[in-house]
């Protein structure tokens, strides 16, 4: 087939565009990123061969560099698994990510795009960044055919069959641009390459061939002894794994000898991947077998709440030929996978205790992902629960439950909590939480979706012995002694009469939304507040259905409002007499409650004119 021309992805066309235009500060990494795709096919074509008794084996895989300095041009060759025509158009035309779409959107509007662009894992477009031109050529495992792509980054690119490849593989030929700017690189020097593999490639396990010599030591960084590595190369080697531009927050060794030998070098990011809660597929740990690659993201290895940990786990007792499909019922897996789980709890516990600014770092990061642990993992959810940090009315600090527990008064009946919506400054500002402050109670406030199924389900999920998880958004949820609350409820009664009369009125004008309206002597600044009743969905988790896609019938709620508030006592004097006036600042008064859930009332537009009319009124219209 002759020379056929296409248009890249439109978001391939926009990264490509952000590369040419990129003052992305590293572009030494173009070289790793080749480097990385050539060791990525090699190991590729090497399972293949295995699966597929027809396919010869790779006698001499290798990775080749060449510099042509009056072609101005580098060459970065393999003899992997290369690809097909499909694939071409396929791998470097598109970008399968998702939500690159976001991502883009993220770069544009932000200050310093070239730090995103190394977050999103700039992939075989980093090239761009220093060549003005480039040519793949390849021709796929078992393939008959060579193909050569040929782009110039400027929004398309062509494919035509060439001249038969000797073998199957990829070369990858950057045409230079023009150095314009004083004090760049110059990538067609010898030594500024040899610099670059020595600082980032090192560690590849096929070797790199320049000038017909071996340039990298081929040594599994997981391998050699902590001592004889520096942090330097650590980091460096996490970049390679996940392209990640910054260092890891924390690295973790594993040397396990026993039942079974394996040796791990796992990292916890710094920060959440941008598309890590988007995309189930995104991070995980790869298994090598005896220094060998086998597979990224082995999901077998490491429970679904641990999926930010990054790394490789190399095993001496598994075959090579393992399949993915028995893995899981690998004992040998099993065993790993415990004892990777018991050290990475390990880890997180010693720097808790020790440095709480890291930690919190990372509990901002992947503390929502890692709590899923207590719903999915009952062994260990005693554990997690440890290691979990929370928000409190107490302070701007953070808290584990066992310090929480130690300031918990002789009489409080449990922990008090309270789950909203993300917004930790809402919470805070809610009126649910004043009987409980004002008491001098303490009240953990909640901001992850997960709080909330933990709160609904605190009875079955939380493990034997725990405290009682007390939801303060229930209106059974009080802060009072027993004798208290009889105290209360006798005065309560006594108001009874008052507030008779304005109860009937609220069940009369929202009678789907309100379950019952009941004065409260507790809330002590705010006149009303919304609550959930004893059965039915709490509003955060019907919040949380919706979001999901659920479709949930309208749930009603309590409205709790002040006895003591004066102008709730004037409402409730007038629920009678002036029906109308009473009904209009109810009706607000229970928006202003839905307002103060973060949500939106039903009727905005109602809302404003209400409260435009009571401003008239207060005001006058003269
Ligand atoms: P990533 O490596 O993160 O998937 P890239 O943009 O670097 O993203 O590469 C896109 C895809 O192109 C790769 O996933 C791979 O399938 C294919 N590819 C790139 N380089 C090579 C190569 N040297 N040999 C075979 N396939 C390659």
């Amino acid at each position: 087939m002759s020379e056929e021309k296409f248009y890249f992805q439109s978001e391939a066309a926009e990264l490509l565009q952000m590369m040419i235009s990129s003052v992305y500060s590293n572009k030494d990494i173009f070289l790793r990123e080749l480097i990385s795709n050539a060791s990525d096919a090699l190991d590729k074509r090497r399972i293949e061969c295995l699966k597929d008794s027809e396919l010869a084996e790779n006698k001499n895989p290798e990775i080749k560099i060449e510099i042509d300095t009056d072609a101005k041009t580098l060459s970065v060759s393999d003899n992997g698994i290369g690809m097909s025509r499909d694939e071409i158009i396929q791998y470097l035309g598109t970008i399968a990510k998702s939500g690159t779409k976001d991502f883009l959107k993220a770069a544009k509007d932000s200050n310093t795009p070239q730090e995103l662009i190394g977050q999103f894992g700039v992939g075989f477009y980093s090239v761009f960044m220093v060549a003005g031109k480039v040519e793949v050529i390849t021709r796929k495992l078992g393939g008959s055919e060579t193909f050569k792509f040929t782009s110039d980054g400027d929004g398309s690119f062509t494919v035509e069959d060439t001249e038969q490849r000797s073998e199957c593989g990829t070369t990858v030929k950057l045409f230079m641009r023009e150095n314009s700017d004083e004090g760049a690189k110059n990538y067609l020097d010898e030594w500024t390459v040899r610099d670059i593999i020595g600082k980032y490639s090192d560690f590849i396990s096929w070797p790199i061939f320049f000038k017909d010599k071996i340039i990298n030591s081929q040594k599994a960084i997981w391998q050699r002894p902590e001592s004889e590595v520096k942090d330097e190369e650590y980091n460096e080697f996490y970049k390679h794994l996940t392209h990640d531009y910054r260092d890891p927050l924390t690295r973790i060794k594993i040397n396990a000898e026993g039942s079974t030998n394996f040796k791990g070098l796992l990292f916890i990011p710094s920060e959440a991947p941008f598309d890590f809660f988007m995309n189930p597929d995104s991070g995980g740990i790869s298994l090598y077998i005896n220094r060998v690659f086998i597979m990224n993201d082995c999901k077998d290895l490491i429970p679904q709440y641990m999926k930010f940990v990054r790394g490789v786990i190399d095993s001496e007792d598994l075959p090579l030929n393992i399949s993915r499909e028995i893995l899981q019922d690998e004992p040998i897996i099993r065993i790993i996978r415990r004892s990777t789980q018991r050290k990475v709890f390990g880890e997180l516990k010693k720097m808790l205790e020790n440095d709480r600014e890291k930690y919190a770092k990372f509990w901002t990061a992947f503390g929502r992902v890692f709590k899923e642990g207590i719903a999915q993992d009952h062994e260990n959810a005693k554990t997690i629960l440890s290691l979990a940090i929370f928000r409190t009315t107490l302070n701007d600090e953070w808290t584990t439950l066992e310090e929480y527990e130690s300031r918990m008064k002789p009489d409080q009946k449990g922990i008090y909590c309270l789950a909203g919506n993300d917004n930790i400054t809402a919470l805070e500002a809610s009126p649910k939480l004043e009987p409980f402050t004002s008491k001098g109670y303490e009240v953990l406030l909640m901001t992850d979706p997960i709080d909330e199924f933990i709160l609904a389900q605190a009875d079955f999920i939380l493990p034997e012995g725990s405290k009682d998880w007390l939801n303060i958004a229930r209106d059974d949820v009080t802060p009072y002694s027993d004798d208290e609350k009889k105290a209360n409820d006798e005065k309560l009664k006594e108001l009874d009469a008052e507030f008779e009369p304005l109860k009937k009125l609220a069940l009369e004008i929202l009678p789907d939304k309100l379950e019952s309206l009941k004065p409260s002597l507790t809330l002590t600044t705010s006149p009303a507040c919304l609550r959930d009743g004893a059965g039915g969905l709490s509003l955060q988790m019907e919040r949380l259905m919706r979001s999901a896609g659920r479709i949930v019938p309208p749930q009603k709620r309590v409205l709790e409002i002040s006895a003591t508030h004066p102008a709730v006592k004037k409402l409730a004097a007038i629920a009678e007499t002036d029906k109308d006036m009473a009904g209009d600042i109810l009706r607000v008064l229970y928006e202003q409650s839905v307002i103060l859930e973060g949500e939106m009332p039903d009727d905005p537009a109602g809302f404003v004119k209400r409260v435009d009319k009571l401003m008239t009124l207060a005001l006058g219209d003269g």
